[in-house]
């Protein structure tokens, strides 16, 4: 299997989640071996690195979402919708041109980035495919959140969470990376909050550009968006979309399957560095 980048360019426009500003994002093709790199095109002083490339080990923060900065301290947040898109359509090498820090969040789902994607085209290249294939079990556990990689040969994602809400409650699901399982399963399916929550985090200058157009949100007892769910258990697919996203942060696609217990984007770098902090653990094969 070869790499793949994108035929050529497209754009989106969208709120910033936490920001509340109109951003463009603009996917571009790349070379072979490049990766996915962020370009903060609003960032044009010469003596300033405005590209930072999409890497587990330039995550600096995971609080309110996945956020990654250079060593000149320029970043960009809510990348996890767009990585998993990225991930879920099987593109290798692209560089996202944003005029903000933050992705939009469009509609809380990765299908509006799956939609720029097929809007770019898909174009193969030469170079093979290479993919981290996990040779043994690798976990990480911290306040009854565990996250755990282990040998598979598909890349499958498993993920349970526990909500002492009557919406959710506890749910788990599973799917695995192949045959437009992708698509069919996770990419429509939104993030959510609680309402209490946001009015919290407006208050403090977080969440100015949530809404019920990008997000699920739940009050103490129902959910407050009058279409309802997209479908069934979309919460723990939700955090399905979220985990895909962040793995794919590690700069290939993972062989092997995940498990996630409670599991956020926290615990989904985590893990990361727990494997490559062990050599015996993965290997970088030809897909
Ligand atoms: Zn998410």
């Amino acid at each position: 299997m070869t790499q793949n980048t994108v035929k050529q360019q497209a754009s989106i426009q969208g709120v910033g989640l936490h920001s509340g500003k109109q951003i463009t994002l603009t996917i571009k093709p790349a070379p072979e071996n490049c990766g996915i790199a962020f370009v903060r095109t609003d960032i044009d002083d010469l003596k300033t690195d405005n590209l930072i490339p999409a890497r587990w080990d330039l995550v600096s923060d995971t609080r309110m979402c996945t956020y990654v900065s250079n060593a000149d301290g320029v970043g960009v947040g809510t990348i996890e919708h767009l990585m998993s898109a990225l991930r879920g359509c099987n593109i290798d090498n692209a560089i996202l041109e944003l005029d903000g820090a933050e992705v939009p969040i469009m509609d809380g789902s990765a299908l509006p980035f799956v939609e720029m994607i097929k809007n770019a085209g898909i174009e193969q290249q030469e170079q093979s495919r290479k993919v981290i294939r996990i040779l043994k079990d690798v976990s990480v556990e911290k306040d009854g959140k565990r996250v755990k990689l282990s040998p598979a040969d598909t890349a499958s994602f498993c993920g349970e969470i526990e909500f002492d809400h009557p919406q959710i409650g506890k749910q788990a699901f599973e799917t695995t990376l192949l045959n437009g399982n992708f698509m069919h399963d996770i990419a429509e399916c939104r993030t959510f909050g609680f309402y209490h929550e946001g009015e919290y985090l407006r208050s403090i200058g977080l969440a100015q550009g949530a809404s019920l157009d990008n997000a699920i949100v739940l009050d103490r007892e129902k959910i407050m968006n009058p279409e309802g769910l997209r479908c069934e258990r979309e919460f723990i697919r939700h955090k399905l979309l979220d985990a895909i996203g962040d793995l794919y942060l590690a700069g290939a696609p993972i062989q092997g399957r995940y498990d996630g217990f409670k599991a956020g984007h926290e615990m989904n770098n985590e893990i990361l560095h727990a494997l490559f902090a062990d050599k015996d653990a993965y290997e970088i094969v030809d897909a």
